[in-house]
């Protein structure tokens, strides 16, 4: 018997609340509470209708911590899975303390008022979560999320020692609109306009944002432009694979995209500091948020696929020299859709959202503290992986990435 509470309803939270229902037997009692109650009846009605199972809906807002933790004592659940916004995730493991749940995100806390992301402030949460027994799992989404399980599995079956990692995210999926972020478009510009770093021989270097630009071919969807960006796992693989001589994210873009948000850049439209306008405060990202397409409306005219893996070249397990390996899942936006009414960005985030809270519920994986991705066996994930839509393949390169 596992109940769980998920918070949040967007089209992460869609896709993972789906998931969580077609695996009844895992997730006994699904709960599902969001600032806006009638996005959270949607998606009941959607799970009903496929999968015939009710889910309790509630509204609440995360960000008040006394009236989360009275609603999580009242439904009692063992775990709140949080999948709302990056500046929730502290009032959320406050609630989870108070209450004492365990806890799991996707994306680790920002403060609203500076777009800078890392695992500091809820790193300084362990020694709360262990003194109270409770685990709370960081960042079980895609990337960061299968990302990390992916380098750990390479870890653990194919090179002992890693030298150079490369995580490379495609989105080949066209949505049909001019402009259009596939998910949350605040956390989504704040990230792509950031600086980018990258881990180079025991530090983070630091270059403008978009400037590191590489053509690469991905099976399934073509050659596509992909830049070096800031991304939150580099940050606890470095931590937690210290052999790193470097590590990198690259993300694709289209030139259609890149033209749109340098004119919304240059308009200050990106802007989060907050501006007068008629005599009221506004915050312009969060103003062109609001007129932005929904990334849960792309679902019905997204096609394509997307592509994300790791590469990893380092010393082989067997003993015979250096390596490289590349590991990866091809995901089809219209079977997403298909399947969970998402397109395939939120399915690849839900599903191992989903598959973390099956760790956590089952106690496959088990802590008191506060734990990243990497500190756990990764063959129970991995074979979730396979065995709830997203599958993997892991192939040997000839040679380490040229670029
Ligand atoms: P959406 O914006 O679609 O959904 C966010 C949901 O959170 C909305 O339903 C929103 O409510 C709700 N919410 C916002 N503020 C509050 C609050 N104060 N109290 C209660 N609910 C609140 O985002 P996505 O579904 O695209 O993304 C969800 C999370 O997943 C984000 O943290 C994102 O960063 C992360 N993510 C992680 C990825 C990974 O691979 N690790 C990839 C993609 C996303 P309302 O509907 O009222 O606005």
């Amino acid at each position: 018997m596992s109940r769980v509470l998920v918070i949040g309803a967007g089209g992460v939270s869609s896709v993972a609340v789906h998931k969580m229902a077609m695996n009844a037997d895992i997730f006994t009692d699904i709960h599902l509470a969001s600032r806006t109650k009638a996005k959270c009846d949607a998606i009941a009605a959607s799970v009903k209708e496929r999968t015939g199972l009710g889910i309790a809906t509630y509204q609440i807002d995360a960000e008040d911590v006394p009236a989360l933790t009275e609603l999580i004592r009242k439904i009692g659940p063992s775990l709140v899975v949080n999948l709302a916004l990056p500046y929730q995730d502290l009032t959320i493991m406050d609630a989870c303390l108070a209450a004492g749940v365990h806890y799991l995100d996707t994306a680790n806390y920002e403060p609203k008022e500076e777009a800078k992301f890392e695992y500091s402030w809820q790193w300084a949460y362990h020694d709360r979560f262990r003194e109270a027994g409770l685990m709370a799992l960081l960042g079980s989404g895609f990337d960061p999320g299968v990302t990390s399980v992916f380098t750990m599995w390479l870890k653990k079956h194919r090179l002992k020692t890693i030298r150079t990692l490369d995580i490379l995210d495609c989105n080949g999926g066209d949505h049909g609109q001019a402009f259009a972020t596939n998910f949350n478009p605040e956390i989504n510009i704040r990230e792509v306009t950031a600086p980018a770093r990258h881990w180079e021989n025991g530090e983070f270097v630091e270059s403008p944002a978009m400037s590191k630009k590489v053509e690469f071919d991905f099976e399934g969807v073509g050659p596509k432009n992909m830049y070096m960006m800031y991304h939150e796992e580099l940050e606890s693989l470095a931590k937690f694979v210290p052999e790193l001589e470097r590590a990198r994210f690259w993300m694709t873009f289209g030139d259609e995209y890149i033209k749109h948000l340098t004119v919304l850049q240059n308009v200050g439209m990106t802007r989060i500091d907050p501006v007068i306008y008629e005599g009221k405060e506004i915050i312009p990202l969060q103003f062109l948020k609001a007129v932005l397409p929904e990334p849960a409306s792309l679902g019905p005219t997204t096609r394509g696929k997307t592509n994300i893996g790791v590469i990893a070249t380092g010393e082989s397990l067997d003993g015979s020299g250096e390596k490289t390996f590349y590991i990866k899942n091809i995901c089809d936006h219209e079977d997403a859709y298909r399947e969970t009414g998402n397109q395939a960005v939120s399915y690849t985030t839900g599903v191992p959202a989903m598959i973390g809270s099956a760790m956590m519920v089952q106690g496959i994986w088990k802590g008191e503290g506060v734990f990243n991705m990497e500190q756990f066996d990764p063959d129970p994930f991995m074979e979730m992986l396979n065995g709830h839509g997203l599958p993997w393949t892991v192939e040997e390169l000839d040679e380490p990435v040229d670029f």
